[in-house]
């Protein structure tokens, strides 16, 4: 490193504007600046060492500097680092495509790449729009939406996006949607008597504004960035039912929980749910380089057919769209899902961590434990019997993840709720390991004990 670490704590004070971070009291903490990776582990500066237990954001899957995954990226630079996807092709952006609808689940036969989520979901919110205008039904153009919904932040994104402490700033600048109750059992006013009232109201708006919705979107089984809110069973497949019953276009954003997260492929396979559009990102590298796709049925194409003089292409693209260093990566983190068995290797794991959470749940201050396969949300509060949360700025969340810092692990949490997201190829004693330090975290950060 030809930088000493003062001299790169002192620029990024003076340069860097981190996403997320109110810069104002970050730069007074001591500033962790991660020099290296290796399986499950980051190291810093100095040589430390930490668990990486949110999988870099929510992507990393086969763990950091995986052989075969640098491979796949070394021999691709030897090939071509990039070349567009606008008007001619490259193998790996090709063979990408035919794996992805391969494995996706069954209908969504075509894939739009660009490179982030937020342009995943941007891409299926313009498709879905421009869809039922070419299919004569201009008046389609309004999105359903859940509540504390995430979905990116780039405008689009944000507009069906539903959480207050991101969005209400950029109203004024959003278009309208329609919004549904999510499922968040823990925090609803019906969990003594739960009919799934929210699926209700759900089924209301689309029934009642069905001639103007162009589509529904949500995450499939568990809403991620809302804090780890997961879906009762049955949940998804009511949903597909009253979009297939209303003709509504169905979007489902597996930005977060696709990929292995929830313990299948994809999050829809719980339900054997067919969705018109799948978002994909994420994990898509194994967390190696952005690159996202925007999945679509054969219905969905097949409306934007026309000759070249009638202007109805899909007039949307990046520049870095199926990058191919990117999509190679992709290609060897599919490749390393089936060597390694991961999905049959992660049934041990999400039960060693049911377990651990449930002995959790009786800390004074863990007022609930939400998990889907290797997706957890913690949510810590003031008052476990009137669910009172801690005053913001007591900020529980982050002291809990400044001391599993101190403990060797890296989290970041959402709010009050620690979110636990390991690498899918995480071992059963890192994964014990994981849970010891975050209950630890939590007894010192949160109090109680
Ligand atoms: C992270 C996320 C996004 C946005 O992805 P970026 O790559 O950060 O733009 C979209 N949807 C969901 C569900 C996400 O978790």
């Amino acid at each position: 490193m030809p930088y000493d670490y003062d001299t790169l704590a002192q620029w990024d004070r003076d340069h860097l504007w981190h996403p997320f971070t109110q810069m104002k009291g970050f730069r007074d903490e001591e500033l962790l600046i991660v020099t290296r990776g290796q399986g499950v582990y980051l190291y810093d500066h100095q040589g430390r060492r930490y668990l990486d237990g949110v999988s870099s954001l929510w992507c990393n899957v086969h763990g950091h500097r995986r052989r075969e995954l640098d491979e796949a990226v070394k021999v691709q630079l030897d090939q071509l680092a990039h070349s567009t996807l606008l008007g001619i092709a490259h193998p790996p952006a090709i063979i990408l495509a035919r794996r992805l609808a391969e494995i996706a689940p069954p209908g969504l036969t075509k894939v739009f790449f660009s490179d982030d989520g937020s342009t995943a979901v941007e891409a299926a919110l313009k498709i879905a729009f421009q869809y039922w205008r070419h299919r004569g039904r201009p008046q389609k153009q309004r999105f359903l939406k859940l509540n504390q919904a995430y979905h990116g932040d780039t405008l689009g994104a944000v507009s069906v996006g539903g959480m207050a402490l991101f969005h209400d700033i950029f109203h004024p600048l959003l278009f309208d949607t329609l919004e549904a109750p999510c499922p968040y059992c823990y925090r609803c006013p019906h969990r003594e008597d739960c009919s799934l009232q929210c699926l209700t109201i759900l089924e209301e708006q689309v029934a009642t504004h069905h001639e103007e919705l162009a589509a529904v979107i949500l995450e499939p089984v568990m809403q991620g960035a809302a804090g780890m809110l997961p879906q009762p069973p049955g949940y998804l497949t009511r949903v597909r039912e009253v979009t297939q019953k209303y003709n509504v276009l169905l979007i489902a954003d597996e930005v977060a929980v696709g990929f292995g997260r929830t313990g299948k492929m994809f999050a829809c396979e719980h339900e054997a749910v067919h969705p018109d559009l799948l978002c994909l990102a994420k994990g898509l590298t194994g967390g190696y380089l952005p690159l996202a796709a925007t999945l679509a049925t054969d219905d969905i194409y097949n409306a934007f057919l026309y000759e070249f003089d009638e202007f109805k292409a899909f007039f949307h693209g990046h520049t870095y769209t199926g990058n191919p260093l990117a999509a190679a990566v992709a290609l060897a983190s599919l490749d390393l899902f089936e060597k390694d068995r991961i999905l049959e290797t992660l049934l041990e794991k999400i039960e060693l961590l049911t377990n651990r959470l449930a002995a959790m749940a009786d800390h004074p201050h863990v007022g609930d434990v939400r998990q889907r396969g290797m997706m957890v949300g913690i949510e810590l509060v003031q008052n476990k019997k009137t669910l009172e949360p801690f005053p913001p700025a007591r900020r529980t969340g982050h002291r809990v993840i400044l001391e599993a810092r101190k403990l060797g692990a890296i989290l970041r949490p959402l709010g009050d709720v620690i979110v636990l997201m390991p690498p899918l190829c995480i071992s059963i004693e890192e994964l014990e390991t994981l849970t010891q330090v975050t209950y630890q975290s939590i007894r010192q950060g949160a109090g109680g004990d």
